[in-house]
Formats: structure tokens, C-alpha cells, sequence
């Protein structure tokens, strides 16, 4: 499969490492556990998003665009990362952010990825909860048409085919660098949420003939709904490279157990999650992604879903950022460690 003939900006630093989780694989006493660090694909605290923008980039280059406009929760690791990008080569940038997530801590309104995004020189937009935001991402492109500017939009999450080309092009990378450790693949877990990185991986991998199974851990919807979206897009981009041979549904493999009560909103499990890959392992989640995607693969370690002899290769699509938005839940303390008695901002102020 040959995916020279789309425009692609090279943005990231690839490969990312694949690296052995020993101390998380011997405190759970299951598989393997493997993680590829697309955490640090680079561009500002790097993440899943700069693949997808690689290919985003290119066509946005190609079309002649000179403003970028792309949507997300205030909290959203993609508009961060694309923000950076459009710093990167030169364009302007306009982020919508919808004030989703019942959140009131300021950290959440102000700290993490929206700072970022404003020291990226976006121009940011603020909806509340509930807009349409797809209406809203047109609005804002007709309204700069009208003034002359050629902008280039960006769905949620940069989940059109021509972004989900970052996930094929990264199952590629993944098996060369399996490959290449002598590793044997028996499981792909990844957090799913607008399904770029889901659906490019199961078509990344079918196009090589690989029958390594990928396991979306929702993070936004019921599985249901998750997997209709996955498959959706796995399709459209199938069609995109010409691999016309159909995908089973069963190659999409989504669980929504760990999402909890919705989207960016916390889980017990993913703050344990969070702390014990931290603690065990020197490597940091994200609060909204990988947090319960790791609290997905832990939980079905324990329950005994797979083999000692089987390595697991759990996607870190990044995020850090977030955990700055988040710092009143992720200070609480772990039942299995010694508390860590935050002072309270009454304290400190
Ligand atoms: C966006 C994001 C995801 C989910 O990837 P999708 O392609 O949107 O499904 C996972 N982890 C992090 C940190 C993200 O920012």
C-alpha cells in the first residue's frame, strides 16, 4: 500500500517509540503490556493529532489555503495540535471551543490545552454547550470566505479520511517496528473517540494483511454508536487507499464499560489508571483518553481476558495537557497508596 500519492507535511517525530511496560506487566501479573509512545510525536507535547495533520496539512497546502478552522472541546488536544501546526507553516488559525463538560474548575476553563492554544496564536472562538458545532465550523468558514480568506476546515478530531491516512500510515510504522523486535502482536488497545486513530489502524493493518485485532475502548458514546462510527469511517477511508476488500464487523472491536458518565467527565478508574502507569512506570496518561482506555485494558487484564504469553500494545494517543485541566480530580489519592493530602485552594490562596 503506497500512500506517497496524497500531499503529506512531514510534522511529526516518527517512528515513535515502541516500548516494553515491565514494572506495569509484573504489578498486573497478565500479557505483555507494550505502549507506543505517540505521545511524543513532537508538535507542542505532541499526541495522535499531528499524524492526522500531517495528511490535513498537505491537502490544506495543496488547496492553497491561508487560515485553518477547526472545532473541539475546550479541553481539545486536536485543536492544540493543529493550532501548532498551523503556526508551524505559516497560516492562520481559528479554534471554535464548545464549553462542554459541566466543569467548573479553572483550571478546566483556562489552564492545559487552552492556554496552549492561545500562546499558539489561535484565534479562539467560545460556543456553550449543546451548539451545533459542525454548523458553527461552516459558519465561521463562510464568514471568512466573505472577507476574502481561503479557509481550510477541520472536522472534530481531524476524523475525515484524509486524517485517518495518519493512523494508516502509523499501522505501518507499528508493524515494521514489530517486525523489527522480533514481536509477535496479539492485541492493539486504544482509546476511541472520533475514530481516526480506531478506524485507521483496523484499515492501516487490513491493507497489510494483518489480523491483529484492535480494541477501541470508547471514551465519548455507547459502544454501539462508537462502533457505527468507526466503521463508517474505516470504510470511507478503504475507499480512500483503493482496499476495496470488505472489513468484517467484527474487525471493529469497540467497549464502552469504562467510559463512565460521558465524555471528559472522570472515572474512579481512570484516576487509578492514571496514577499506577505514572507511579509504575514514569509515563504520563491523559484524564480523557488513555486514562480510560488504560482503565479498560487493566480491568480486563485482571478479569483474566488475556493470555501471559500474549503482548499487548497499548496506543498512548497523548493528551497530557489535559491533566493541567483536571488538577482538583487527579490529586485526589489512590485506595493502594499512601494519600496525598492536597491543600485546598482556600488553603493556598
Ligand atoms: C483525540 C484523542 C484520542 C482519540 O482519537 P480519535 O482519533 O479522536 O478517536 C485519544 N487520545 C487523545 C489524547 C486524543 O487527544
Amino acid at each position: 500500500m503506497n500512500l506517497d500519492r496524497f500531499p503529506r507535511i512531514d510534522l511529526c517525530h516518527a517512528p515513535t517509540p515502541l516500548e516494553f511496560m515491565p514494572r506495569l506487566t509484573q504489578h498486573l501479573g497478565g500479557p505483555q503490556i507494550w505502549i507506543k509512545r505517540d505521545d511524543c510525536t513532537g508538535m507542542a507535547l505532541g499526541g495522535n493529532k499531528a499524524r492526522k495533520l500531517e495528511f490535513l496539512m498537505g491537502d490544506a497546502l495543496q488547496q492553497g489555503a491561508d487560515h485553518v478552522v477547526t472545532l473541539g472541546a475546550l479541553q481539545s488536544n486536536h485543536v492544540r495540535q493543529t493550532a501548532a501546526a498551523a503556526a508551524r507553516l505559516g497560516l492562520a488559525c481559528t479554534v471554535i471551543l464548545e464549553h462542554r463538560h459541566p466543569n467548573p474548575d479553572p483550571d478546566y476553563l483556562h489552564n492545559g490545552n487552552v492556554l496552549l492554544d492561545s500562546l499558539l496564536g489561535a484565534d479562539i472562538v467560545y460556543r456553550p454547550g449543546g451548539t451545533d458545532m459542525p454548523a458553527a465550523l461552516t459558519q465561521v468558514g463562510e464568514q471568512l470566505r466573505a472577507k476574502g480568506r481561503r479557509p481550510y476546515l477541520i472536522p472534530s478530531g481531524g476524523s475525515n479520511p484524509v486524517g485517518t491516512l495518519g493512523y494508516v500510515k502509523a499501522a505501518q510504522e507499528l508493524l515494521q517496528q514489530a517486525q523489527e523486535k522480533s514481536l509477535r502482536l496479539d492485541h492493539i488497545v486504544v482509546a476511541s473517540g472520533s475514530a481516526g486513530t480506531h478506524a485507521g489502524l483496523v484499515v492501516g493493518l487490513a491493507a497489510q494483511a494483518s489480523t491483529v485485532p484492535v480494541q477501541g475502548f470508547a471514551v465519548s458514546q455507547a459502544a454501539h454508536l462508537q462502533h457505527a462510527r468507526v466503521s463508517t469511517l474505516a470504510l470511507a477511508t478503504a475507499q480512500t487507499i483503493g482496499h476495496l476488500t470488505p472489513l468484517a464487523p467484527e474487525a471493529i472491536r469497540v467497549n464502552a464499560d469504562y467510559l463512565g458518565a460521558g465524555y471528559s467527565i472522570p472515572t474512579p478508574a481512570m484516576v487509578d489508571a492514571v496514577q499506577q502507569v505514572a507511579r509504575l512506570e514514569g509515563i504520563l496518561l491523559d484524564p480523557v483518553y488513555t486514562g480510560k482506555a488504560m482503565a479498560g485494558l487493566i480491568d480486563w487484564v485482571r478479569r483474566g481476558h488475556y493470555r501471559a504469553t500474549e503482548n499487548i500494545v497499548f496506543i498512548h494517543t497523548g493528551g497530557q495537557a489535559g491533566l493541567f485541566g483536571f488538577c482538583d480530580t487527579l490529586s485526589q489519592s489512590s485506595p493502594d497508596h499512601t494519600p496525598y493530602m492536597a491543600p485546598s485552594r482556600q488553603e493556598v490562596l
